[in-house]
């Protein structure tokens, strides 16, 4: 049973049409060292390097994009203390539409003034007496406003496939392809590309150990929720998987993994020192799991989505210094 709103790799091709010239084509990185300890060679997608540090600016401009003149108008409304509060405000702000986002009054101040850098109105709520789902349908109702959510949305998942079908259109077909999970959007929109473009290629999703409902979901059949899980792979903390991204995923992907925090950070260390590149912990995840698969990988064509670069300095070297 597909879901009626599910995207297909035709709705990517059209959302690489609207975000082009508007999102960065990042860079794809190889490593000498990376190739010998697995035997493999291994292509680096590298959205770190992406407008705003992350992948989400390629979902969020792409529905934005689509909005129209009331749209427009009244406006967009997003609840996120993350990368998807910065790429709708700065989508917003380069396509002329007003955004308002909401996040927990005890966000980092870094992030509420980076998200008001980008021009966005920021709705600061009470995470422990408030419900942000609720302030959302709330500001959506009375203003005429309309809600993208970070990952469930068939214009985001679209976008998020932009990503992977770059990266196989520039280096060819790959047999393992390795992609960071919290909703889904990103390995949702991921797998639809690889499936088309590289129909023999394996598929992983990879989560962190301490919140692995995305792997229970998928091992199970049905959608698991957990709560908010301990990592510090902020990116993928979410909490269950959304109904397409799930559906999708379900249909195209070969296995979900996980990582651990330590060899997220021995990841962080080698992209840095080795690779001269900073990754956020999420953006770690892809990486990690490869190297844990070794003899798997051998003579293999291996894709890893470096899903974004968003770490505060002084606690990126504060997770290296142990
Ligand atoms: C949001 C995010 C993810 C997870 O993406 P989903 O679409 O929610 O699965 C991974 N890495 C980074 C850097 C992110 O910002």
């Amino acid at each position: 049973m597909t879901n009626p709103s599910s995207p297909t790799f035709a709705d990517i091709i059209a959302a690489a049409q609207r975000i082009d010239g508007h999102a960065h084509r990042t860079p794809v990185l190889t490593s000498k060292t990376v190739d010998e300890e697995l035997g493999a060679t291994v292509f680096f997608k590298c959205e770190n390097f992406q407008r705003m540090g992350a992948f989400k600016f390629r979902g969020a401009f792409n529905a934005l994009s689509r909005f129209d003149a009331q749209q427009r108008q009244a406006g967009v409304v997003a609840f996120s203390s993350g990368n998807h509060a910065q790429a709708i405000a700065l989508s917003a702000k380069l396509l002329g539409i007003p955004a308002t986002i909401i996040m927990p009054q005890d966000a980092p101040a870094m992030k509420i003034a980076a998200t008001k850098g980008y021009g966005g109105n920021v709705v600061t709520y009470d995470r422990y007496t408030e419900d942000r789902e609720e302030i959302g349908r709330r500001l959506a109702q009375q203003h005429g406003m309309t809600l993208i959510p970070p990952y469930d949305h068939p214009d985001v998942i679209a976008g998020q496939g932009t990503a992977v079908k770059e990266l196989i259109e520039e280096v060819g077909a790959l047999d393992a392809l390795f992609v960071c999970l919290g909703g889904g959007g990103l390995l949702a929109g991921s797998a639809l590309s690889a499936r088309a473009l590289s129909p023999e290629c394996k598929i992983y999703g990879v989560e962190p150990l301490a919140g692995n409902d995305g792997q229970q979901s998928f091992r199970s059949g049905s959608i698991v929720h957990i709560d908010t899980p301990k990592t510090i792979a902020d990116g993928a903390q979410t909490q269950h998987l959304g109904n397409i991204t799930f559906d999708i995923i379900r249909r195209t992907v070969d296995d979900v993994l996980t990582a651990t925090d330590e060899e997220l950070i021995d990841c962080m260390r080698f992209f840095a020192a080795r690779m001269k590149i900073i990754v956020e912990p999420t953006g770690c995840l892809g990486f990690a799991a490869a190297r844990q698969m070794k003899t798997e990988l051998r003579g293999k064509r291996v894709g890893v989505v470096v899903s974004g670069g968003n770490v505060d300095i002084a606690r990126f070297c504060e997770l290296l210094a142990n």
